[in-house]
């Protein structure tokens, strides 16, 4: 298949592309290099996961003139749109910004998918869109806008425009939630990703709040279910691609002290914005597309600690 990935030179997207290919797709990325992490990350990620050598167009897709000038011309059966500014504690700073890459950059795609006859599009949204229900396992339909930072706001907003666009052009869509993604070149920014590389650096951690359970999902778990529904039947959709094993903040401080016996650990205040505890019921992408997260929360950290041990010292 033709396949079109925007923030294809992200950290999930890197991950999917590399998959992809592995697969035998004709694959193409878009991506602005956008500094919400240095650029230099991206392509160091990209290259080391993929090999590098597919076409990249540098687009910004908040400029749609282009971004469907693209669309047609590479005429793509397939669209992943994962390209947004990620991140909930900068949405509180920057909220509009979240409108424009978010929102307005995802209607760019729609309305450029529509017009090349793109045949099914896959969007990237976030367990965020649920907001703070308590610690209960989180089901699709369970989602009603009531959110907490304007990323989850903007994410909320976009997938209503992916359910509009698909009625208006008539393609499938296809809606991810995904759950705290963590893994080998994880974002930086992301609590695990922050909390190994202090380690490796004899540093201190830094807790907010009271941290209760999280449902964290390893990188190559969310690609095998995004690769799994590219052939799914059935009309558009949405589907929670979590691990379905809430790890309590306790849990994770004694799997990290296992890999770093000195670990200090200072707790702050809770951040507005963030919500207090995530699990995903996964059984409705099981039943769809045959989903099944088989890396085990252990296994997962070791691997994304001797990565950083090579990576980010
Ligand atoms: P990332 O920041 O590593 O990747 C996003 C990529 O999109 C970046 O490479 C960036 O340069 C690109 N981009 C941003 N705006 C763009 C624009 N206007 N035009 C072209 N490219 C643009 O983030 P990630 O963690 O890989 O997340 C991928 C997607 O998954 C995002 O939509 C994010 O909101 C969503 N998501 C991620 C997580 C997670 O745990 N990582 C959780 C929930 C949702």
């Amino acid at each position: 298949m033709k396949i079109l990935v925007t923030g294809g030179a992200g950290f999930i997207g890197s991950h999917l592309v590399a998959k992809l290919l592995s697969l035998g797709h004709d694959v193409a990325v878009i991506d602005n290099f956008h500094p919400y992490y240095p650029a230099e990350r991206k392509k160091r990620q990209f290259r080391a996961l993929t090999g590098g050598n597919l076409p990249v167009y540098h687009i910004d897709l908040l400029d749609g003139e282009k971004t469907e000038e693209l669309f047609c011309r590479y005429q793509p059966d397939c669209v992943y749109h994962l390209a947004a500014l990620p991140g909930v504690p900068n949405s509180l700073l920057q909220p509009l910004d979240y409108v424009d890459y978010d929102i307005k950059a995802t209607i760019n795609v729609l309305k450029a998918a529509g017009m090349a006859g793109v045949r099914h599009v896959l969007f990237a949204s976030s367990s965020s869109v649920y907001g703070n229900q308590g610690n209960v396992p989180l089901k699709e339909e369970m989602a009603a806008g009531q959110v907490v930072s304007p990323y989850a706001a903007a994410k909320y907003g976009a997938e209503s425009f992916c359910y509009a666009y698909a009625h208006l052009f008539g393609y499938q869509v296809t809606i991810f939630r995904y759950f705290t993604v963590y893994g080998p070149w994880g974002r930086p920014d992301m609590a695990i990703s922050k909390f190994i590389r202090h380690l490796l650096r004899g540093e201190e951690i830094v807790v907010y709040g009271t941290g209760t359970a999280r449902d964290y999902t390893f990188v190559d778990d969310v690609v095998s279910g995004m690769v799994a529904a590219l052939g799914r039947g059935g009309g558009n959709d949405v589907f929670n691609l979590g691990s379905g094993r809430p790890i309590a903040m306790e849990r994770l401080l004694q799997e990290l002290k296992a890999h770093f016996p000195t670990m200090k650990v200072k707790h702050a205040p809770e951040r507005k914005g963030d919500v207090k505890a995530t699990w995903a019921d996964i059984t409705k992408a099981q039943r769809a597309f045959g989903y099944k997260p088989s890396i085990t929360f252990e296994v997962g950290l070791a691997r994304t600690i001797a990565w950083a041990r090579t990576y980010e010292t």
